[in-house]
């Protein structure tokens, strides 16, 4: 067979070692998928998704029932009351922060238990930049709780921060830090330590990358609210934009107060030609979600064997489609991400530099050549340029291009003598 790609030789004995080392995981990756396809299938199939949901509407979007649909097949799946699924949220951060602002109110007290959240939310809490218009700004306390030293969650300080808390907020994935990703399992012990002292307490999760990687979502062991991206694992690749909240659904409605206006919440929003993609990416959602987590586990068994330190390892247990690879210095980082970039399906033929991402502290570098700008359900590599030089790797729609992007990523380095610099 004629190699299509130039890898060298070694390279490819690694990989092909790689491979054969991941049989087992990917057989797991399989069967999560094989569930997740299905608890999708029967929710479509439960409330009766027709051909008619799949058309969008113009204007005010009264009566839109493909939307309102949509909206219980999410919830069916997430296994609780009420979703908002929208194309209207213009990101992840943005249908975070719509619930946090949704129910949150003057006076009460967030409380973060993962350490500090995600990058882009810094802002809008208000422990970073002027802080105007921030949950600080409207009078929201926040506290936040460190993870213990071995990265698992302080479940005694939970507690008692419970005791005062309106909302405890738990990330489920690392983000750009390189702490572990929180099982939902462990999600589950955290909303019950809260609980066992604060009944009313609100437990939220930031959700993105999670979805689908394990078969329970973080609402199926007491989350009250959950929020994440359609440019990540819900929207299978092919929902062009959009976010999705669910939960309870008292809280659910008070966040479609926040996003369009309080009285007329979910009833209103036309959906243009978005369902369709909405519908089809969700479909197709747990196995891209396969495909990414073994792109993922790929390239921890490769890079390994290499010599680099990734995190996770490729054998253990995942809760989010996120793999890092930490690269030591700066030029191995950015020809890593070229390299990434040469094995995309879009602009394979751009080098991506360094640069001043708004909502971000420090440059970064991200390589991504999707069919939807910035998803990185998508075969992507971001790295923020500070140490340790971990490059954070994620997507991938089908498995082999997947493997291709890493092995390209890798011979980049080899290509400038960085690999044997090791
Ligand atoms: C991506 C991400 C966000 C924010 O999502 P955007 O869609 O980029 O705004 C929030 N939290 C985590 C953990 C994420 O991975």
């Amino acid at each position: 067979m004629k190699e299509l790609f130039p890898i060298s030789p070694r390279i490819r004995e690694e990989a092909a070692a790689a491979e054969a080392q991941c049989a087992p995981i990917f057989q797991q990756i399989d069967q999560v998928a094989e569930y997740n396809s299905n608890k999708v299938l029967e929710a479509f199939i439960h409330h009766r998704v027709s051909e008619a949901c799949l058309k969008g509407s113009t204007g005010y979007g009264y009566d839109d029932m493909g939307r309102d649909t949509l909206d219980k097949v999410f919830a069916r799946v997430f296994g609780c009351e009420a979703a908002l699924v929208r194309h209207n949220f213009v990101s992840g951060t943005h249908a975070l922060v719509t619930a946090l602002f949704g129910v949150l109110r003057p006076g009460d007290r967030l409380v973060a238990c993962t350490g500090k959240p995600y990058d882009t939310l810094e802002e809008a809490i208000g422990i970073r930049g002027h802080g105007q218009g921030s949950l600080t700004d409207f009078g929201v306390e926040y506290t936040q709780l460190e993870l213990l030293g071995d990265g698992t969650p302080d479940l005694e300080a939970i507690a008692k921060a419970a005791s005062y808390a309106k909302m405890i907020y738990i990330q489920r994935s690392r983000g750009y830090s390189l702490r572990p990703s929180l099982s939902v399992e462990t999600i589950g012990r955290i909303a019950q330590a809260a609980k066992a002292v604060n009944p009313d307490v609100i437990v939220m999760v930031d959700n993105c990358y999670g979805e689908f990687v394990e078969e329970q979502e973080p609402t199926q062991v007491g989350a009250d609210l959950v929020a994440g991206s359609l440019i990540k694992n819900p929207g299978g690749g092919i929902a062009p934009t959009g976010g999705y909240i669910a939960g309870r659904e008292d809280l659910v409605e008070l966040c479609a107060g926040r996003l369009t206006c309080p009285g007329m919440g979910r009833e209103v929003g036309c959906t243009l030609e978005m369902l369709r993609p909405l519908y089809q990416g969700f479909f197709f959602a747990p196995t891209v979600v396969a495909s990414a987590l073994k792109t993922a586990v790929f390239a921890a068994a490769l890079c390994s064997r290499l010599g680099f330190t990734v995190t996770p390892a490729w054998d253990e247990p995942r809760t989010d489609i996120i793999q890092s690879v930490l690269l030591g210095n700066d030029k191995r980082l950015i020809a890593f991400c070229q390299g990434i970039q040469k094995g995309s399906p879009v602009d394979s033929f751009v080098s991506p530099e360094p640069w001043d991402m708004p909502g971000y502290d420090s440059k970064v570098i991200m390589a991504a050549g999707a069919f939807t700008l910035g998803a990185s359900i998508e075969l992507s590599a971001d790295a923020p340029l500070r140490e340790p030089y971990a490059a954070w790797l994620q997507g991938g729609l089908t498995y082999p291009t997947g493997k291709t992007g890493v092995l390209l990523a890798v011979q980049s380095m080899a290509d400038q003598g960085l690999l044997e610099a090791q």
